[in-house]
């Protein structure tokens, strides 16, 4: 099978194919999703509709190959070994790693650390620098609208350290309210840790400005991309976070594998993470040494095959060009906000000023579960819960939503169809 036309190999600079990108022809999202094998199929037997992105997104044909390439040709373990497959494998997985750098725009690989997710990562830095750093009465400030895996490491660490967990709180619509942000922003702020994008809402956050805030006050921030990457262009220099971090399988990529981008100077000074092989420099029983960053970071055999899947997701993305795929989104977002509006009793949970992705809802009484599960039935993947955002849930006083996230593959005619499905949900119901 051919690679999706336009898909830069291996070790070619990212930059030049989004140029290319920039001056292609028009956002074509039939080829795009002949891209995608999985979109091919029926189920129940109706077409898939996938609106379940923002919890992982389908894989296109060249992530798939790369990866049962690499079993194929190419497996074997990495770094140590003088064999021919072995010192292959340690180039395309730093070959993987370069490409990371070059689509986050970091400074260098060293500041491009592979772990299982964005969940590993934020635990990494909560762990090592948040347990370096934070003490007794010190503060650690989130913001209403954060994932759970952006709470719940924070919070371990502030019982551990006797610390507090501030909370900027959120709006009506569900931005967060900067002013409060800002003064929650104290001396005793060791750290700031805030969603790019929310899962639950879809609101982009102002990071950056958000950012410069904090730095105003020599507090360091971590972002979580996880819902950003796949959907906006996302730039370290220009954002100037510390710590950055996403997961692979939200961005076409696979699961298992996920990123920490951190300031090389902050990962130089902070402790390791996991202790194990090639995250040292010497051993003895007495005392070990450790190696570099990132290798300093990345204890025992890692996930050889799901870095250069990763990386052969972000290459097939440049070259879509994540402008084009952004305005894509927007579009397919604000038609389907438009089209739900006039559906009876349905509220759009999320209204923030600028959003990325993702469609919440309730549908008057009908539990949202009920609501996943007839869809179902017509083919159409949603996901109904509380979204592992609990606090935003009970924000908004409700248990749980129906949440439709789109894709760069994801059509008008499948908003269609969600619309008529919900309507057909009203009709069960009423
Ligand atoms: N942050 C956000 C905003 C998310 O949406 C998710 C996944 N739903 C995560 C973090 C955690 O990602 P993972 O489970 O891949 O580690």
């Amino acid at each position: 099978m051919m690679p999706a036309a336009g898909v830069p190999r291996t070790g070619a600079p990212l930059a030049a194919h989004a140029e290319a990108a920039a001056g292609a022809a028009p956002y074509d999202v039939i080829r795009v999703r002949s891209d995608f094998p999985i979109l091919q199929q029926k189920v129940h037997g109706k077409p898939l509709v996938y609106l379940d992105n923002a919890a992982t997104s389908q894989k296109p044909r060249v992530v798939i190959e790369a990866i049962s390439r690499y079993y194929e040709t190419g497996n074997a373990n990495i770094h140590r070994g003088v064999h021919y497959l072995s010192e292959h494998a340690t180039e395309e997985h730093e070959a993987a790693r370069k490409t990371v750098q070059q689509f986050l725009n970091a400074r260098s690989p060293s500041e491009i650390i592979f772990v299982r997710g964005a969940t590993e990562a934020i635990n990494l830095v909560a762990q090592t620098y948040g347990r370096s750093r934070i003490g007794w009465g010190d503060e650690v400030l989130i913001t209403g609208i954060e994932h759970h895996s952006n709470i719940v490491p924070w919070q371990m660490l502030c019982a551990e350290k006797g610390a507090a967990l501030r909370v900027a709180p959120i709006d009506d619509n569900g931005d967060v309210l900067l002013d409060d942000f800002a003064a929650l922003l104290g001396p005793r702020t060791k750290i700031a840790a805030l969603t790019h994008v929310s899962n639950a809402l879809g609101t982009v956050n102002p990071v950056r400005k958000m950012i410069e805030m904090a730095h105003q006050r020599n507090v360091p921030v971590l972002v979580d991309g996880a819902q950003a990457v796949p959907h906006l262009r996302v730039d370290m220099q220009n954002l100037g976070a510390d710590f950055y971090v996403f997961s692979g399988h939200k961005v076409y990529g696979p699961t298992g594998i996920g990123v920490l981008y951190g300031k090389a100077e902050l990962l130089d000074a902070m402790p390791p993470y996991q202790g194990g092989g090639d995250m040292i420099l010497s051993v003895t029983f007495e005392k070990s040494t450790y190696n570099k960053i990132p290798y300093k970071f990345e204890a025992g055999t890692p996930d050889i095959a799901g870095a250069i899947g990763l990386g052969a997701a972000l290459r097939y993305l440049s070259a879509l060009g994540i402008e084009r795929v952004a305005e894509h989104e927007h579009q397919l977002l604000e038609y389907a906000t438009q089209s739900v509006s006039a559906i009876p009793e349905l509220r759009v949970v999320g209204k923030a000023r600028e959003k990325a992705g993702v469609l919440s809802f309730v549908l008057g009484s009908v539990h949202p579960h009920d609501i996943g599960t007839i869809l179902d039935q017509d083919g159409i993947a949603i996901r109904t819960g509380h979204h592992c955002s609990q606090p935003v849930m009970r924000r908004f006083n409700i248990a749980a939503t129906a949440r439709a996230s789109f894709a760069l593959y994801n059509t008008r005619e499948e908003i269609d169809a969600l619309v008529r499905g919900i309507e057909r949900v009203r009709r069960v119901f009423s």
